[in-house]
C-alpha cells in the first residue's frame, strides 16, 4: 500500500486533528509473529480453549497449566519484534499534537517500539502480581515453569492481564474513556471489536464527534461506523498513512515543523 492510496480526505482529517486516539488489537502484532486469538489459521484459539485458560477459575483449578500457557506466550513475544505498523505509530505521534494508544494487546510491543502515551487496557504478560492480594511481583525470573509464591503473602503469582470476567483496572478505563471522548480522530487497528468495553470506545468517540477510521484486512462490527476503512495489514497501511501525512505537511522528517 502506498501513500497515494490513502484517501486525501483522511490525510486532511489527520492533519487537522488535535487529538488522535488509537485502539489496537491482536492484528496489530500479527506481522510480528504473535498469533491473534480469532484468526482461523494461526489463532491461539485453534489449539487451546482460552475460556479454559484465561479465567480466574481456571487458574484456581490448575495454576501450573495456566501459568505454562502464559510462559509459552511470553516466550513467543520475547522472540518477536515490533513491526513496521508499531514503528509507524511512533512516527505518527510525532506528526500530530497528541496521540494516545489504547491497546488490547498484552505483548508490550508498542512500548518496545517507542510509543509514549500507551494505555495497556488488558494489562501486560510480563507484569505479574500475586493472586490473593495483588502484590506486584516484578522480579519473577524467566523461564519459570510454575507460579512462584509471593514473598509477602505466599499466594502464587499470576500474569498481570485482564482475564475473562474481570474488570478493566479503573485507571486504565478512565484514561481510555477520556482519550475516546476527547479525540477528533479514532483509529481502530487490527481488532475484531468483539471484546467489551474496548470495543465500545469507538462508539464513545463517535458519540463525541470524532471521525472513525479502521485498518483491518477483514470487515468487523466497527466497519459500518468508520468513515474510512483501509483493507490492508497494519504493517503496510500505517507506514502509508504516515508517508501521506508527511507529504501533506510538506516535511520529510519525523516531526511537525
Ligand atoms: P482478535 O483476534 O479478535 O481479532 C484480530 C483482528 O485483527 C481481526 O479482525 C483480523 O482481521 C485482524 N488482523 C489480522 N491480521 C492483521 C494485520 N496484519 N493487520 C491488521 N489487522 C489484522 O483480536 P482482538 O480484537 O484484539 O481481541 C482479542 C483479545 O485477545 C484481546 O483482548 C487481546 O488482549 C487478546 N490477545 C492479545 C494478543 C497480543 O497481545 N498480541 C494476541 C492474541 C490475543
Amino acid at each position: 500500500m502506498s501513500a497515494a492510496s490513502i484517501p486525501a480526505a483522511l490525510t486532511a482529517t489527520l492533519a487537522a486533528a488535535r487529538r488522535v486516539t488509537v485502539l489496537t488489537g491482536a492484528g496489530m502484532s500479527a506481522e510480528s509473529g504473535v498469533p491473534t486469538f480469532r484468526d482461523a489459521q494461526a489463532g491461539l484459539w485453534s489449539r487451546y480453549r482460552p475460556e479454559e485458560l484465561a479465567t480466574r477459575e481456571a487458574f484456581e483449578a490448575d495454576p501450573d497449566a495456566v501459568w505454562s500457557w502464559y510462559e509459552w506466550r511470553r516466550d513467543l513475544v520475547e522472540k518477536a519484534e515490533p513491526n513496521p505498523g508499531h514503528v509507524a505509530l511512533v512516527e505518527l505521534a510525532a506528526l500530530v499534537d497528541r496521540l494516545t494508544i489504547v491497546t488490547q494487546n498484552v505483548d508490550g510491543l508498542h512500548l518496545r517500539a517507542g510509543s509514549q502515551d500507551v494505555i495497556e487496557f488488558h494489562g501486560n504478560l510480563f507484569e505479574n502480581y500475586c493472586v490473593e492480594r495483588g502484590h506486584p511481583m516484578t522480579s519473577v525470573p524467566r523461564p519459570c515453569p510454575a507460579p512462584p509464591p509471593c514473598p509477602r503473602c505466599g499466594s502464587p503469582a499470576r500474569p498481570g492481564v485482564v482475564w475473562f470476567g474481570e474488570s478493566i483496572p479503573a485507571n486504565a478505563l478512565e484514561r481510555a474513556l477520556a482519550a475516546a471522548q476527547e479525540c477528533d480522530l479514532f483509529l481502530a487497528i487490527g481488532t475484531s471489536a468483539l471484546v467489551y468495553p474496548a470495543a465500545g470506545l469507538a462508539e464513545t468517540a463517535l458519540g463525541a464527534g470524532a471521525v472513525a477510521v479502521e485498518v483491518n484486512p477483514q470487515r468487523t462490527s466497527l466497519s459500518g461506523l468508520a468513515e474510512f476503512c483501509l483493507r490492508a495489514p497494519s504493517g503496510e497501511a500505517l507506514p502509508a498513512i504516515v508517508a501521506a501525512l508527511r507529504a501533506r505537511l510538506g516535511i520529510g522528517g519525523a516531526t511537525r515543523p
